[in-house]
């Protein structure tokens, strides 16, 4: 039997082959060749990733920080529900209620006490509870 770990390592090496070039550089999954010396990085902390080139590497970077910014959008949007209730209460507004609540947001007229950030958080996060509420009710237009 092969032992796990070892499987996953030859795989990684053979990878890492794979990638080699001359003078020590290596041959991104995108296609550029590039000096892991100089650009890059492994994007992950899987311990058998790759090294991308610097291209990859910002684009990874930059995922990381929109996923961040989900991740608050839909904490804003958890916090929306237990504060003004779920479906329920959402579906009472109108298609104008939801406009003046977000333009609201956006232009400091409510939330005036956040910081320019979390204000754009609650527009996204209503955002999404007006498509919600929307698609319970595509009736509506
Ligand atoms: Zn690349």
């Amino acid at each position: 039997m092969v032992d796990i770990i070892e499987y996953l390592e030859a795989g990684a090496e053979a990878r890492y082959d794979r990638m080699a070039q001359p003078g020590g550089k290596l041959k991104c999954g995108c296609g550029k060749i590039f000096d892991p010396e100089k650009e890059g990085g492994v994007p992950s902390p899987n311990p058998y990733a790759m090294p991308v080139c610097g291209d990859c590497f910002e684009k990874c970077l930059e995922d990381v920080k929109m996923e961040e910014i989900l991740r608050d959008i839909r904490k804003e949007r958890d916090r929306q529900d237990k504060q003004w209730g779920e479906a329920g209460h959402d579906d009472q507004h109108r298609q104008e209620d939801w406009t003046e609540y977000i333009t609201g947001f956006a232009n400091a007229e409510r939330g005036a006490a956040l910081d320019f950030r979390a204000r754009m958080v609650s527009v996204a996060a209503l955002a999404v509870a007006a498509i919600q509420s929307h698609d319970r009710k595509p009736e509506a237009g």
